[in-house]
């Protein structure tokens, strides 16, 4: 006999006066909280209100699954296109049903089966008791959406366990084991997964023997909590500044919970909903949710690779570098063994022990086992010939960066390998469609591009020539997943896509300088609006030789559009023999402070040389033309490679710059940034310096989306 029959939601009696509550929605591997299963829940709870005969509840979910793992998102991302007004009417109202579980007139308790995760965990929260499976764990990982935990969450959390341990959960968004959701005191017990049923059932009905009880503890959730500690939320602040300021959720959690763990449940969600659709409407919320969605679609690429590719168990990798030693130890820590060729033995003896430097570190953090780290690294075998390499399914050629070496080394190498087996290379500037024209069998070769350093960068660029087939493209792919990577695929072009659209960005910066900007004040500008470091400082890191050879090779490729066309600062620092971190000057100086940390200063010098390229002299510039200048050419040459395919769509193009060189992650990329700025005024504002070059000219489909309303997104 069904009490309550929904798509989402059952309510079923069980024996002994008890009700079972179980969230199941239809059609779906996982229970997420949709408007529909809200809904219903509040439906089946207000037909459970007056219900005196009804002793207990039990909340379950038949999710093999878990629990519940949160909210919708699609549909926050929805909401978060309306007014705040309304975003608050709305979340306040789901935040509502929960609240129906603290008016039932007998207790409820949560069977957390697995994972209990956002407004899943917050529903639990809500109920009297909760007991967890040893497989559960649970969570609130709001804030690494731009959120915070805004349907009740942020109320009865700190209300339950100690106000420090609610904010590092909130703050961290991590998951929680279930020993130490016990140990906080956010679960009354936990149990192994075959017990959990009768353990919860048990547990309901010794709460049920003592009303006294069940009842003052839900009365401690509806008034303010007395004795709250202030330290923990200055201590909260603290950790504030280990997070970016361009989220807001972070710092807004923590002064919505100060101030409503003051006042009684009703008052605190009142407050929760406003500080929730403030939240919401943040450009870091839509970027990241964005970039969550992102991630999903490219997980499910990720899968269909898998479909189509060779099986990868072995790997070679030529060239024992500093790229071909981070491919070798990445693969062996990744279970993949790999043979690795050099043509010099001391490169061979550096890429090995480059590998037990990095191993030595795992060990000693305790990550690694000392017998684990000797196998990984008797996984890699080093080698001055081709004996082996007819075992291979992919070769990784990461030999020095130029072209008839890499033929030659290629052709060498085409011999040697089985004739199914897949030849990538890692060259970063090279045209693969070139590279592959003089190989026997071009079909099975592609770009494999990594980023150094390579066990550290999550992206993969995966570059296909125009006779690279469908499964070596996708074999590739498939083997930087089992590396831990994102593989992106990409067509060929000069720069393939993270370094073409890095170009422009570096052009932009070439061309404020030539016009008068200080360095330091451009980088101080760009690592303010959330770049990790400026875009002078990167071109000492990245090496002012290798830069200019990048910047000369990409921008030639694409007409006069990129060309610089004048003597700029990277070419002359490099005439002038400061080539950046590498010979200790660039843009700026470097040098140990006395404690032997690294200092960097403005060098007087660069101010000297750069003095000469600024035929107008130096000239002041708001941090906010410093930021559009340098974003636009990015946005456009972003909208270029959209328009050309060079990548599938906006979502490989935002996550590649994400991934490869740091994009802010609350701009959610060149073209969400551009979405959120709105196309018009993205174009009003490239009008305004079309006197600055070519790089300012946006594509026709972005004039046509200006007038149109047009989004990528
Ligand atoms: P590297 O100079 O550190 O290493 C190149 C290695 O190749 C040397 O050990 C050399 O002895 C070896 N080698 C040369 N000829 C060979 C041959 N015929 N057979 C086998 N080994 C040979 O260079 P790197 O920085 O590791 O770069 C390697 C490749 O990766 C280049 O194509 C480069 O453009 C690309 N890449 C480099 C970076 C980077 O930041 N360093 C990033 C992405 C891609």
């Amino acid at each position: 006999m069904s009490m309550f029959q929904g798509n989402s939601i059952q309510v079923r009696p069980l024996t002994n006066g008890l009700v079972e509550l179980c969230i199941d929605r239809q059609g779906e591997s996982v229970n997420a909280l949709d408007a529909r299963t809200l809904d219903e829940l509040r439906e089946a709870l207000v037909g459970l209100q007056d219900k005196q005969d009804i002793k207990g509840l039990l909340v379950t979910s038949a999710k093999k699954t878990g629990f519940v793992v949160g909210a919708d998102l699609n549909e926050l991302a929805e909401l978060r296109k309306q007014d705040e007004a309304e975003v608050a009417k709305v979340n306040g109202g789901q935040a509502a049903v929960f609240s129906l579980f603290e008016s039932l007139p007998f207790p409820t308790l949560a069977e957390i089966n697995g994972w209990a995760l956002g407004g899943g965990f917050e529903l639990a929260l809500a109920c009297d008791y909760r007991v967890m499976s040893t497989k559960a764990q649970v969570g609130l990982p709001e804030t690494g959406l731009g959120l915070f935990p805004g349907l009740g969450g942020s109320v009865r959390l700190p209300r339950l366990i100690a106000e420090s341990t609610a904010l590092d959960w909130i703050l961290s968004a991590r998951n929680i084991k279930p020993q130490a959701a016990l140990d906080a005191g956010a679960v009354n017990a936990v149990v192994e997964p075959e017990q959990l049923r009768d353990a919860a059932i048990a547990e309901l009905e010794s709460r049920i023997a003592e009303p006294s009880t069940w009842q003052a503890r839900r009365q401690a959730r509806l008034v303010a909590k007395p004795d709250v500690s202030d330290e923990a939320f200055a201590q909260a602040k603290e950790t504030l500044k280990k997070t970016s300021p361009h989220v807001t959720a972070y710092r807004e959690v923590i002064e919505l919970i100060e101030r409503s763990i003051r006042l009684d449940r009703d008052q605190a969600l009142t407050l929760e909903r406003e500080v929730f659709a403030r939240v919401l409407k943040t450009q870091a919320a839509a970027s990241l949710i964005q970039i969550f969605h992102n991630q999903q679609h490219l997980k499910r690429k990720g899968q269909e690779y898998g479909r189509v590719a060779r099986k990868v168990e072995r790997i070679g990798v030529l060239g024992a570098g500093i790229m071909g030693g981070g491919i070798a130890y990445t693969s062996a820590v990744s279970g993949i063994p790999s043979v690795m060729k050099d043509i010099a033995a001391p490169a061979l003896d550096l890429g090995m022990s480059e590998a037990d430097k990095l191993l030595g570190r795992q060990v000693e953090s305790g990550r690694l086992s000392a017998e684990k780290a000797a196998a990984i690294r008797g996984s890699i075998t080093p080698t001055l010939d081709y004996d082996g390499f007819d075992t291979l399914d992919v070769i990784v050629e990461a030999v020095v960066e130029n072209m008839s070496v890499k033929r030659k080394v290629l052709a060498d190498l085409e011999n040697s390998v089985r004739d199914d087996a897949v030849i990538a290379s890692n060259t970063s500037s090279l045209s693969i469609t070139e590279m592959a024209s003089g190989l026997k069998s071009p079909e099975r070769f592609a770009g494999m591009h990594f980023f150094n350093p390579v066990p550290v960068m999550p992206l993969v660029e995966v570059i296909r020539g125009p006779q690279t087939s469908d499964q070596a493209a996708a074999t590739v792919a498939a083997y930087a997943i089992a590396m831990g990577k994102t593989p992106i695929l990409v067509q060929d072009c000069p720069g393939f896509l993270v370094n073409r659209i890095l170009t422009a960005y570096i052009l932009a910066f070439l061309h404020l300088i030539k016009d008068g900007a200080d360095f330091a004040k451009v980088d101080e500008a760009m690592q303010s609006f959330g770049w990790p470091m400026g875009p002078a400082y990167l071109q000492d890191v990245i090496g002012m030789d290798t830069a200019e050879h990048v910047i000369d090779h990409i921008a030639h490729g694409f007409g006069d559009r990129l060309v610089p066309g004048f003597e700029h600062a990277v070419a002359c620092m490099v005439q002038h023999q400061r080539l950046g971190q590498k010979n200790g000057k660039g843009f700026y100086h470097y040098e140990r402070d006395p404690k032997g940390k690294p200092k960097k200063t403005a060098a007087p010098e660069s101010y000297e040389l750069i003095a000469s390229l600024q035929a107008e002299g130096p000239r002041e510039f708001s941090d906010s033309e410093i930021v559009q200048r340098m974003m636009l050419p990015m946005i456009i040459e972003a909208a270029h490679c959209l328009e050309e395919n060079v990548a599938d769509g906006a979502i490989e193009i935002d996550m590649a710059l994400i991934l490869g060189i740091g994009l802010p992650r609350h701009l959610g990329g060149p073209l969400k940034y551009c979405d959120w700025v709105g196309m018009a005024r993205i174009v009003e504002q490239c009008e305004a310096y079309q006197s600055v070059g070519k790089l300012y000219e946006p594509t026709a489909r972005m004039r046509e989306m200006a007038r149109s309303g047009g989004t990528f997104y």
